[in-house]
């Protein structure tokens, strides 16, 4: 999700006020450098990719909405196979919903605002599993003996056992019926109702991952976390007053009318998630794009926001497929919500997306209306099809998912990418930098949602550093190396659960090892990198005086006698690596008469003695001139000048600053 940035913008313009300014803003990246270090590979060459994934957890839903009480009446057969290698004897559901029951909840009994929207309930939302039977079974009712509450947490019932009366073999199936009825809440956190606008997320009793050793990825609901599910079919009948538009995940494929109410059926295949919206307001859009059927629930009097997030989608998808594989599924569902349902919006579920904003959004040179289209879309491939553990490595989806954002948004705006307008220009690398370098060292990027200390420290850890770090690879490496190895481990791990490993793995096959090493280092070290340069030193070259003992007897050459004719100096300035990533760096440096010279060092050791000898005194050295390592910690430190007129660059750097900042404030 993405609202994530808004409550980052703000913390951040408030550090940048107090002081942090010139040295997280000093690196002004706009659009990646032109000039890419390595060659370009002509043709991308792919690995096959499957088409669909392998079924562990299908689901049949119906579903009857009463809108006036928000609750939802249910039924659901689970159609679930033991692809693990060992036999079953238990089950884990996690009922999210019962995150919003009371404020003991994990979700929402921290003191200090609950969860990413930072509110508190106002009205409270649960669900009940009436019945839980065995299709085919002897109808006991296995719900009776579930565990009460989540384990060693007696306050919270999002993630309940279920025990088996007799083991399930590996490679057997098992038909579940469940009963169950939904409160929903007033809408906290992505899901309830707010009027008569309801968003149904994570609503139903679903089953935790199964693992290929026999365990279920199973855990508690905790307001830092997301989800992880296995892969399935889902047909789902939607129940809902006549006159209510319905957003869905998957395709509408039946329509009936009976009694007042309408039903829809959804099939979605291949997904591990279903998410729907009902309101009696919604206006729509449709649109094919990119063979994919695209529709957008918008507000009334928001077409100018709908007709950007079909913008975004249209330059948007065909540039995810292209980088990713293509989106194999035939629709694909936008929903706007109600500016007084925002905390519903910037938010991904398979085939369906929620963007939102106010309706003055896209005025005033802002584009935010296409960051969070343009964010949730690329979950539809890390999240939707890259379906990795959210709760233990948040970062493999929010985190690429960034740099997929920044690299989309970057190749459509160039560095006007978040925001253009009078002469100012803010890409979202500019503001991820900005994020990730305030917090670079405080906790590891690799770990999981829950672990983090705050939500914002995650934020600024799982979603901005692990785009920087990425960006930074792209820069140092070539950004068509980087995006190519991104689009390899995309397309192997389709319909998969990619880990960490799996994802180090292709990196290692992709590039050289010294770029893994340093992704690695970033991600589960806080690994840091900072090059500065501390004094040039030069001295004039003259031939060697003294006193010589020779075959002819002993000579003595006066000091102004070895003066050369042409004068040439000998110059040095030593470049210092601090923290533990080893990137590859230019160096370029500025001589008295004008001339340049450009050098590179490979970054291994802790220093690096540029040397040079020629016919002008070396006045100045700009470490990194490109800006390619934007994970570069303090990029004040890294020029110099002998006679002290770096105060141009500087002063440019610092309007350049100020200028992100008023960017950073704009609508
Ligand atoms: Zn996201």
């Amino acid at each position: 999700m993405r609202r994530i940035t808004q409550d980052l913008l703000l913390s951040a313009v408030f550090s940048a006020l107090s002081g942090l300014l010139l040295r997280t803003l000093l690196l002004s990246p706009g659009a990646a450098p032109s000039a890419s270090p390595t060659p370009m590979k002509a043709e991308p060459s792919w690995p096959a990719s499957a088409e669909s994934a392998p079924k562990v957890a299908s689901y049949e839903i119906e579903a009857k909405l009463d809108t006036e009480r928000h609750r939802i009446a249910g039924r659901e057969t689970i159609h679930f196979v033991n692809r693990s290698n060992t036999a079953l004897n238990e089950l884990w559901f996690h009922l999210y919903l019962n995150a919003f029951k009371n404020d003991k909840t994990l979700f929402l009994r921290s003191p200090f605002g609950a969860g990413r929207s930072g509110e508190k309930a106002r009205e409270y939302g649960y669900v009940d599993v009436k019945k839980l039977t065995i299709v085919g079974g002897d109808g006991q009712d296995l719900w009776l003996e579930r565990d009460r509450h989540s384990p060693d947490d007696p306050e919270d019932e999002t993630d309940l056992r279920v025990p088996l009366r007799s083991p399930l073999e590996p490679g057997q199936t098992l038909d579940l019926e469940l009963e169950f009825e939904d409160q929903l809440p007033e809408i906290i956190e992505r899901t309830g109702f707010m009027g008569s606008f309801h968003f149904m997320g994570q609503w139903f009793p679903k089953l935790a991952r199964l693992l290929p050793s026999g365990a279920f990825a199973h855990f508690p609901f905790h307001a830092q976390s997301e989800f992880y599910a296995d892969f399935g079919d889902y047909d789902v009948t939607l129940d809902v007053p006549s006159g209510f538009r319905v957003g869905a995940t998957g395709s509408r494929v039946r329509e009936t009318q009976s009694k007042g109410r309408t039903q829809l059926s959804y099939r979605a295949e291949n997904v591990h998630d279903f998410a729907w919206t009902a309101w009696d307001r919604f206006e729509t859009r449709s649109e094919r794009i990119a063979g994919t059927q695209v529709t957008v629930l918008f507000p009334p009097h928001q077409e100018r926001n709908a007709q950007v997030e079909l913008d975004s989608v249209r330059f948007a998808l065909p540039h995810f497929n292209a980088r990713y594989g293509a989106y194999p599924y035939p629709n694909l569902t936008l929903v706007h919500p109600p500016e007084a349902a925002a905390n519903s919006g910037g938010m991904e579920y398979p085939t369906l997306i929620t963007t939102g904003g106010p309706w003055f959004s896209t005025f005033g040179g802002g584009h935010f209306i296409d960051v969070v289209t343009t964010h949730e879309l690329g979950h539809q491939w890390f999240y939707g099809l890259l379906a990795s553990n959210e709760h233990t490595e948040p970062f493999l989806d929010e985190g690429f998912n960034s740099y997929a954002e920044a690299e989309a948004l970057e190749s459509r705006y160039g560095a006007a990418s978040v925001f253009g307008a009078f002469g100012l220009r803010v890409s979202s690398t500019a503001l991820n930098r900005l994020f990730s370098a305030a917090r670079g060292e405080d906790e590891r990027i690799a770990q999981g949602a829950a672990e983090f200390a705050t939500f914002r420290s995650m934020g600024a850890l799982v979603y901005s550093r692990t785009a920087i770090v990425l960006s930074t690879l792209a820069r140092v490496y070539g950004a068509d190396r980087i995006n190519h190895a991104l689009g390899v481990y995309a397309r192997k791990f389709r319909f998969q659960h990619p880990t960490t490993a799996d994802f180090l793995a292709v990196m290692q096959a992709e590039l050289d090892s010294r770029a893994v090493t340093a992704l690695a280092l970033a991600f589960s070290e806080r690994a840091t990198v900072d090059y500065l340069v501390r004094e040039i030193s030069n001295a004039p070259i003259s031939a060697a005086a003294g006193v010589f003992d020779g075959p002819n007897g002993r000579e003595q050459k006066k000091p102004e006698a070895a003066q050369p004719a042409t004068q040439e100096y000998t110059s040095r300035v030593v470049v210092y690596r601090h923290g533990t990533l080893q990137l590859p760096v230019e160096i370029a440096l500025g001589f008295e008469d004008g001339t340049k010279q450009l050098r590179r060092w490979d970054g291994s050791g802790f220093t690096f003695n540029v040397d040079n000898t020629g016919p002008s005194r070396l006045i100045s050295v700009n470490v990194d001139p490109e800006q390619r390592i934007l994970l570069d910690e303090d990029r004040s430190n890294n020029w110099l000048s002998s006679d002290g007129s770096s105060a141009p660059h500087c002063r440019e750097r610092a309007l350049y600053a100020a200028q992100l900042l008023l960017g950073a404030l704009g609508p």
